[in-house]
């Protein structure tokens, strides 16, 4: 038996590993195999084993932004356990930071605090696996992660060939790129490279951070970081078991960008609802287009902070996280979600589309 048959045989042992513990949510079935591939030939043969049996592959990192369907995943899931982080000074003064797909996130960005490096301060206490970070391009007051990537290094799934993309070729959005769009379910990612900034002040461009830091625009790294992470707190934001809210995949809509004549029709409903004072949070988004916020549109649609429905509901801190009161299925998330999406669409004409990855589900457009 070859090496490689021996790892299929590992895989083939773990059958119907339950994924729900691994998934900030809390909700859903069993995967039908499961596999923690330690490197570069583990997952290769992973990926081998996984091709040859024509199973399906889904990645999971932390679990932090997954709906696990409740009949489970009927294919491979596979998790990156690459914990290592390197430094490279370069000659033009940046630090080149290599970061393996399996760091916890906010252990890399308390590592480039420690180390007096600016560059991801701001997103102190995101949940999840470095892997992820480039997928949506995560961000969080006032910074997004695709500013400070140089590299995301990643194997391709259908031919196992190593892979390094520039950031610039990686389509990097607002909580997108080519990974979750045109890329999709294309490549694993291995490792991520950052350029930091040795020596410099964090920014403070979030309305929050600002009055924390009046007057200020830029403060040092480690009080950023620890006021990042109160505030976050404050809004059951970071994951933490003892938060009643702690069940969630954090915002569950992104805040939909639409027209600028569909944001003036919300602005118009606001103002015949409510009054002409009525301010409506958005933000011009390039293009002709506007970003609107979606807790503020669940919110005016009739859903408040901490509503019930049956074991699902809204944070109590926070109307854009859909939580998992406890023992709620996928199905009753899913129920919420739809009622949200339908009530938005009602009152405001605004399609809200989710965040989290939706695994098991025949499409995510079931949305
Ligand atoms: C309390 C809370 C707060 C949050 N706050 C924020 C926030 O402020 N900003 C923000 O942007 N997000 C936020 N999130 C969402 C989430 O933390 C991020 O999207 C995070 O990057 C997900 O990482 P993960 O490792 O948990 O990925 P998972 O949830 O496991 O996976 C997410 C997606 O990435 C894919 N993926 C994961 N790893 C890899 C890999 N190595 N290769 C290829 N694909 C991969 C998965 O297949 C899936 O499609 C929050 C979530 C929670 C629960």
């Amino acid at each position: 038996m070859t090496h490689q048959e021996g790892t299929a045989l590992k895989i083939a042992d773990q059958i119907r590993q339950n994924v729900r513990p691994f998934t900030t949510l809390d909700v859903g079935g069993a995967a039908r195999w499961f596999v923690r591939a330690h490197g570069a030939q583990e997952l290769a043969q992973a990926l081998t084993w996984a091709k040859s049996h024509q199973v399906p592959v889904f990645v999971l990192g932390g679990g932090s932004n997954v709906l696990m369907a409740d009949a489970g995943f009927d294919g491979l899931v596979l998790q990156l356990a690459d914990h290592h982080i390197e430094i490279q000074h370069t000659d033009d003064g940046r630090c080149l930071v290599h970061a393996g797909a399996g760091v916890v996130w906010d252990e890399l960005v308390d590592f480039a605090v420690t180390h007096d490096l600016a560059g991801l301060t701001c997103l102190s206490g995101i949940p999840g696996c470095v892997g992820a970070a480039p997928i949506q391009n995560i961000g969080a007051y006032g910074q997004d992660v695709s500013e400070t990537i140089a590299q995301v290094h990643a194997v391709e799934r259908a031919t196992g060939a190593s892979r390094t993309f520039e950031a610039d070729e990686c389509g990097f959005a607002y909580r997108h790129s080519h990974f979750k769009g045109r890329w999709r379910d294309q490549f694993v990612i291995t490792a991520v490279t950052f350029a930091l900034s040795p020596g410099q002040q964090a920014p403070l461009r979030y309305r929050d951070l600002k009055e924390r830091f009046a007057g200020q625009d830029t403060a040092p790294l480690k009080e950023t970081r620890q006021a990042v992470l109160e505030i976050r707190r404050s809004k059951s934001m970071v994951y933490d078991t003892a938060d009643p809210n702690h069940r969630c995949a954090g915002s569950f809509f992104v805040n939909p960008i639409v027209a600028e004549k569909d944001a003036q029709h919300v602005v118009e409903v606001a103002q015949e609802r409510w009054g002409q004072d009525t301010p409506v949070p958005q933000y011009p988004a390039g293009q002709g287009k506007v970003k609107l916020a979606a807790g503020w549109l669940i919110e005016r649609s009739g859903f408040e902070k901490g509503h019930i429905a049956g074991r699902a509901g809204l944070s109590s801190r926070h109307c854009l996280a859909l939580i998992n009161r406890g023992g709620a299925s996928a199905a009753e998330i899913v129920a919420l979600a739809r009622t949200i999406q339908a009530q938005v669409q009602q009152t405001f004409g605004v399609q809200l589309e989710p965040e989290p990855t939706w695994v098991g589900f025949e499409s995510q457009d079931t949305a």
